[in-house]
């Protein structure tokens, strides 16, 4: 098998059972691995210390498989791997019939993301190991979940990182029928995995949609980067006064209105629900200017920074939009605001809350704190897979 030995005291981060291996700890690689080909990884004395899957083209150059040298990287390890995901996701999914059922690296399945909507499978691979696996993959999710149609969304930006171009299309079976309906906490969703964010959905917001869904009782709420409408609709059956959901994208907004009309249907609410596209940056300093107030404001915008290297850039854009968040805000009202930048950690997100209150003038404290949710987990292993990261504040 071939080989990458790492350079003397590199070998902490694999000690830990942390699954990536920079370029920069590798001291040589023997054997002539291709992309995602197994390599075993050796320290700087040429002890075995974990086996994975090389990615000549990354600077994440091996991700870890497996720490246990008499496990082979074949289909039955796989299949085990997905066996204990899928078994975790019975305790894990709740009520909802769409959930994470593999959450890479936390499922010690590094770049291996799949979604299950209802009937179908989500699935993006984002490493050269997984492309390697990809259809021996396939065959046993369907194997595993007893489901026929698997559609890939291999189009996230991290693929570039490892040589990968994108890919979008059917892998097993067939979708008879687009948007696909979900459920969840009791509401029917339409959901778009051909074209819309992610694998379709954000699933991980699924409980803090509900925690929305309590906290909007007679409340204006503002839904700013609303997309499909999740914390929209959850506040709507909460019992909200009014509901505004912006976005900049004209789609998006089709279908909050129609996720609002699907759970609503004969809606004497749909009056108190309105949504307007444009930028929320803009949108805000004008309702700013304006003197208008809300009860609720939602703040889940897209993710400002991948990485730590733009975490600064990132926080300017936090800042910005907590800040005006704060100043819309009528006394007693709440801020339920998120960060989803892997670049930017719990700490750092609660201090640019805590400094965009500040300038805004306002006094408020932290009555919650959110995450991603349970099907979302988290390796102890790998903090970088606690991602989402959310506070409800409460202004005085
Ligand atoms: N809250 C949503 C997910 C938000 S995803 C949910 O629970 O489903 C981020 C959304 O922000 C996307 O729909 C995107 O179209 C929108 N967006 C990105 N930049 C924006 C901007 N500057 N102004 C308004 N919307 C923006």
């Amino acid at each position: 098998m071939a080989s990458i030995t790492l350079k003397p005291g590199r070998e902490k981060s694999l000690l830990r059972r942390h699954p990536w291996i920079f370029s920069g700890a590798i001291a040589r690689v023997d054997g002539k691995p291709g992309p995602g080909e197994t390599v075993d990884l050796l320290s700087s004395n040429g002890q075995f210390l974990a086996r994975g899957a090389y990615s000549p083209n990354s600077q994440i150059r091996a991700r870890v498989w497996t720490f246990e040298q008499q496990e082979s990287i074949d289909a039955d390890f796989f299949r085990r791997r997905i066996h204990t995901a899928h078994v975790a996701r019975t305790l894990l999914k709740g009520d909802a019939d769409a959930f994470r059922l593999v959450h890479a690296e936390s499922d010690r399945l590094p770049g291996l993301i799949v979604d299950c909507y209802a009937d179908t499978l989500v699935i993006q691979s984002l490493s050269a190991g997984m492309e390697f696996w990809k259809e021996t993959i396939a065959d046993i999710l369907l194997e595993e979940t007893g489901l026929t149609t698997i559609f890939e969304r291999s189009d996230a930006d991290v693929r570039e990182l490892e040589g990968l171009s994108s890919h979008v299309g059917i892998l097993r079976g067939t979708i008879g029928h687009s948007p696909l309906t979900i459920t969840e906490h009791g509401l029917k969703f339409y959901v778009n995995i051909v074209e819309g964010h992610k694998t379709g959905f954000y699933l991980d917001q699924r409980f803090n949609r509900l925690r929305v869904r309590e906290l909007a009782k007679d409340r204006d709420v503002l839904d700013c980067f609303c997309y499909s409408g999740g914390f929209t609709i959850n506040a709507l059956v909460g019992g909200a006064k009014s509901v505004l959901s912006v976005d900049s994208s004209a789609d998006a907004l089709n279908l909050c209105r129609e996720n609002v009309a699907r759970n609503d249907p004969n809606s004497s609410r749909d009056s108190c629900h309105s949504v307007l596209e444009g930028d929320v940056f803009q949108l805000l300093r004008k309702f700013r200017d304006e003197g208008r107030s809300f009860d609720l404001v939602i703040l889940d915008p897209p993710k400002f920074a991948p990485t730590a290297a733009q975490a600064e850039k990132a926080a300017r854009g936090y800042k910005d939009v907590n800040l005006l968040g704060f100043k819309l805000l009528r006394p007693g009202g709440l801020l339920v605001t998120f960060s989803c930048s892997g670049g930017v950690d719990a700490a750092l997100f609660q201090k640019i809350v805590a400094s965009a209150a500040l300038d805004a003038g306002a006094d408020a404290k932290i009555i919650e704190y959110l995450a991603q949710g349970p099907d979302h987990p988290v390796g102890l292993n790998f903090p970088e897979g606690a991602y989402l990261k959310g506070l409800i504040c409460l202004k005085s």
